[in-house]
């Protein structure tokens, strides 16, 4: 009896494998139309609830990652759409998360390391076909931003002309092309930083950070609707942006792992890589680790702490546990940040929510 049994249940997987095979196609096509259906036109922040919302666009530090792109950080205040950096291959993820991009109302850049603009060629052709903006996109960001981003506006005038002529100026609006810079000028900066962007109940502040050589380098602050959050952009610790970020709802801080980094560099020396080798030894001493992050995020006095720009980032989770080191014994709320990771604040509450969007 039991073999008749096994006998049919093998007939039938046969069959259905059979059903499987011939119809690929079909299932090919239905799934398709499913993609297409639920994902394409789709506004997924319809529903969010008022509040502030960081989409984790890019996780990830120069170091080569499949799965992190650069830095960058989009926020969505109320009506109100940001990006904060604009790493290699962020722009793409940002896409992919839903993120609004008809709303994106300017960006912003912590400093002028490359890692963190050598997406904002992206940024603004998005910004303008995505977008459908009929004006270029706000750019601020420390001295120098003005050539760096007149530079991507060079690099990318050949395009805006094909764009035009496939499109149609009615939907390629020639004035709604690149961007604009907006120089911030640091001179004066109190504890509570500089308020740089005011509009909707959106307040901007700035402050700047220790990332020496980088003569230029800031923090951001985002307070919407009584919430708030502070990204570090690259930073040694500090104590001034403690104070900065101090009741912030949440502490978006990079992170370098010393211990990790130094194995790197050992490991490229013994393989003839002194270049290499002396790369990794002179990082260390310009961005924070993990315990002096988590050191900020408690002498400021923030709810949660998410760590991004990883160096080297954890590719599995056991790793992270590495990457912490001692970290979580100076501060318990602590999120390794993932591309796609989104972390929703609404207003009028204490809720801090984590989801993953890609
Ligand atoms: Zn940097
Ligand atoms: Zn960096």
């Amino acid at each position: 009896m039991a073999k008749r049994i096994g006998l049919a249940l093998l007939a039938l997987i046969g069959l259905l494998a059979l059903v499987a095979l011939l119809a690929q196609r079909q299932i090919g096509e239905w799934l398709f139309e499913r993609a297409v259906n639920s994902t394409v036109g789709v506004d997924r922040s319809s529903d969010l609830p008022d509040g502030l919302h960081a989409y984790i666009c890019g996780s990830g530090s120069p170091m080569p990652d499949a799965d992190r792109a650069g830095p960058c950080i989009a926020v969505l205040a109320g009506e109100r759409g940001f990006v904060f950096d604009a790493g290699s291959g962020s722009i793409r993820k940002l896409g992919r998360m839903g993120f609004p991009m008809d709303r994106l109302d300017a960006a912003f850049l912590t400093h002028l390391h490359s890692d963190h603009f050598d997406g904002l060629g992206e940024l603004m052709l998005q910004a303008w076909m995505a977008g459908g903006r009929g004006s270029p996109l706000p750019i601020y960001g420390p001295e120098g931003t003005e050539r760096v981003v007149a530079g991507f506006v060079e690099a990318y005038t050949i395009d805006r002309g094909f764009r035009i002529a496939h499109h149609g100026e009615a939907v390629a609006r020639p004035g709604g092309f690149g961007g604009e810079a907006r120089t911030i000028r640091l001179a004066g900066s109190g504890r509570r930083g500089t308020v740089v962007y005011e509009g909707d109940g959106v307040t901007i502040r700035t402050l700047p950070v220790d990332h020496a050589p980088v003569d230029r380098a800031v923090a951001y602050r985002i307070d919407y609707g009584g919430r708030s959050l502070v990204i570090s952009g690259d930073t040694v610790r500090s104590p001034q942006l403690a104070r900065f970020a101090r009741g912030a709802d949440v502490l978006f801080h990079e992170a370098l792992n010393p211990g990790m980094v130094g194995r790197i560099g050992e490991q490229l020396a013994e393989r003839g890589d002194a270049d290499g080798a002396k790369i990794m030894a002179d990082i260390p001493d310009y961005h924070t680790s993990p315990e002096d992050a988590a050191r900020v995020a408690r002498d400021a006095g923030v709810r949660h702490l998410v760590l991004y720009h990883l160096v080297p980032a954890p590719p599995v989770k056991l790793m992270e546990r590495v990457f912490l080191g001692e970290a979580t014994k100076r501060f318990d709320a602590i999120d390794i940040a993932y591309d796609g990771m989104r972390v929703s604040l609404p207003a009028g509450t204490r809720d801090i929510a984590l989801s993953d969007q890609l």
